[in-house]
């Protein structure tokens, strides 16, 4: 299993998105799961960063979660 492997995202935003690229090479199973979730599994109406982009044309800071929350410190620390 290859640890340094990039998630592909199915979201049409994924290739501009600071969150996707900030995190998407995180090697936790939190963040695997999370970026896999949201970015990847065909739920990304659900995010809410996607939503804010679209209502607003501009995109949120990096640190804001699809959840619509911010990163939380527990997160971030993780690999
Ligand atoms: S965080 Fe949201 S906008 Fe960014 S790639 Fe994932 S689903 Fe798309």
């Amino acid at each position: 299993m290859t640890t340094n492997k990039m998630i592909k995202s199915d979201c049409e935003l994924a290739s501009e998105c600071t969150f996707f690229h900030t995190f998407n090479q995180r090697k936790s199973i939190a963040w695997q799961g999370f970026l896999n979730v949201y970015c990847k599994a065909g739920v990304s109406f659900l995010c809410e960063r996607r939503k804010y982009q679209f209502e607003t044309g501009c995109q949120p800071s990096a640190n804001l979660m699809p959840t619509g929350r911010l990163v939380p410190p527990a997160l971030a620390a993780l690999p």
